[in-house]
């Protein structure tokens, strides 16, 4: 679908939405049996795909691991396709809903009903599980869907339009491939609901287009997630964490620690604790096996520029696993950098990293920490280190943030029970599990009444009874 003129590129696009609302109309509530059927195939298709999978992700960020890849992305599908297919039962049943006095003889019940086409625009960092969870999520909700994965992983891009392809009618689910310019088409596009993944401010712009057809959104954005170690914590576990979260796959990830917290007592173990944790994860440095380089040319001159910004307004820069003896023809690798000595004037202190760069910022006391993370933009994950309770309990009712972690880093995202969705301008709504579900889905309230009813005091002509019914409600008149 690439390079078209626009005229002919909406019409296309309009044509495909118009035929999977067609096929929804003709067959509107698909019943637990198809969409476990199409779960399944959905899940066979990934497995059978891996390979492919695995060599597009690494080819397009010039390097990834196939742990990497295997535990990141294609565990989370398979434990999400899983989960869904289970609870399926328990999600789709009717709720029965409580009925007031005058209405007993009747039934309410909320009916999840499928909403229809679902349009899913997804980011690059994850490419394979940000369209494949929310597509699986969009199937076992009973919709049509239409995919348009990133212009910047081309290779995964073209393997998940074929793994589609493969197991879906175009009329089921299709994929739109292209970049800035289809995606501000695609969201235009009368949807039913739109699940948008990827920056703040593009978000803005979906939201904008979304707007004109109403459509509603799942926006799930990203931000500055802080990492708090609590006085005295910096051990073996916590940097194990942290150093997990920030660095896999190369800090491009949403849900990474940001930025660290850390007392100031502590500054200089957490750095020397740190760079040793780095070396044991990724002996060879930036050319380690398991460490992923940066995804483009654009990217990788981003983050360069954000390291001396920071150099030039007073950070100490420190650099891990730099070995100028190695020879390495890999592309756009980024050391592992930690800075320190940094102030909000930095622009790496102002916008999201979103790569191997973690600014450590001093505290004295958690105040000072509750106040510093809420005079910033709500964050789409905060983690705490620590044991004390009284200070994790301040830190969780006096912040706002997507969803928390305690002594971990982004593992919140594996729940399959939990909501996962950021707040103001990390995001808006959730999916995963039961909110998933729920957000593609449209909540009909259905009131049956009885054939008894006293609903008939409710109409003219009006008599005792409605003064009866009335003094009952809103008690006496005044006179
Ligand atoms: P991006 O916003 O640049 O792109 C996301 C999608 O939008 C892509 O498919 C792209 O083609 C499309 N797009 C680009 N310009 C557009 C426009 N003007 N109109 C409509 N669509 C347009 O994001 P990215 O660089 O691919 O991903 C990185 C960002 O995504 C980071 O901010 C990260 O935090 C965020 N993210 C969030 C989550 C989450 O679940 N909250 C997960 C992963 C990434």
């Amino acid at each position: 679908m690439n390079a078209i003129a626009e005229p002919i590129l909406t019409r296309r696009l309009e044509a495909l939405l118009d035929q999977q609302r067609t096929a929804f109309l003709s067959q509107p509530a698909p019943d637990l049996a198809k969409r476990r059927r199409q779960l399944a195939r959905l899940r066979s298709a990934v497995l059978a795909y891996r390979d492919e999978i695995e060599t597009a992700i690494s080819a397009d960020f010039g390097n990834r691991s196939r742990h990497e890849t295997g535990i990141m992305e294609l565990a989370g599908i398979i434990q999400a396709i899983d989960y869904l297919s289970r609870r399926l039962p328990r999600y789709m049943k009717r709720e029965r809903r409580h009925v007031g006095l005058v209405y007993r003889t009747g039934q309410a019940y909320v009916e999840y009903q499928p909403k229809g086409v679902i349009g899913v625009m997804a980011p690059w960092n994850y490419p394979v599980s940000l369209t494949m969870i929310p597509l699986a999520t969009a199937i076992a909700a009973g919709n049509r869907v239409l995919l348009k994965p990133s212009e910047l992983t081309p290779r995964t891009s073209d393997v998940i339009s074929r793994l589609v392809t493969e197991i879906f009618a175009a009329e089921e689910v299709a994929v739109v491939l292209g970049g800035p310019e289809i995606g501000a088409e695609f969201s235009r596009l009368p949807f039913d609901h739109l699940l948008f993944t990827g920056s703040t401010q593009v978000g803005r712009k979906v939201m904008k287009a979304a707007s004109d057809h109403l459509v509603p959104l799942t926006l799930e954005l990203g931000g500055k997630s802080p990492v708090i170690v609590s006085r005295g914590q910096v051990n073996e576990q916590t940097l194990n964490s942290i150093v997990f979260g920030k660095l896999s796959n190369g800090g491009q990830t949403c849900v990474a620690p940001d930025y660290a917290l850390v007392h100031e007592d502590d500054r200089d173990r957490f750095v020397q604790a740190w760079l040793e944790t780095v070396a044991r994860f990724y002996p060879d440095g930036p050319t380690s096996d398991d460490y992923t380089s940066i995804v483009s040319d654009g990217h990788h001159a981003r983050l360069l520029a954000l390291v001396d910004d920071a150099r030039q307004k007073g950070a100490t820069v420190i650099e891990a696993g730099l070995n100028p003896e190695r020879s390495t023809t890999r592309v756009r690798t980024m050391p592992p950098t930690l800075l320190t000595d940094v102030s909000d004037q930095m622009t790496v202190m102002q916008e999201e990293i979103f790569g191997p760069i973690l600014p450590v910022r001093t505290y004295r006391t958690i105040d000072e920490v509750i106040g510093y993370v809420n005079a910033r933009a709500r964050p789409l994950a905060l983690y705490y280190f620590g044991s004390d309770t009284n200070e994790r309990d301040a830190l969780l009712q006096r912040t706002t943030s997507g969803n928390v972690g305690v002594n971990n880093t982004i593992l919140h995202v594996a729940q399959d029970d939990l909501p996962f969705g950021g707040i103001g301008p990390s995001g808006m709504g959730a999916y995963h599990g039961i909110e998933g579900f729920r957000a593609m889905s449209h909540a009909k309230g259905v009131f049956i009444q009885g054939r008894w009813s006293l609903a008939r005091l409710l109409h003219a002509p009006f008599g005792k009874l409605a003064d009866f019914a009335l003094r009952m409600t809103l008690g006496r008149p005044r006179k």
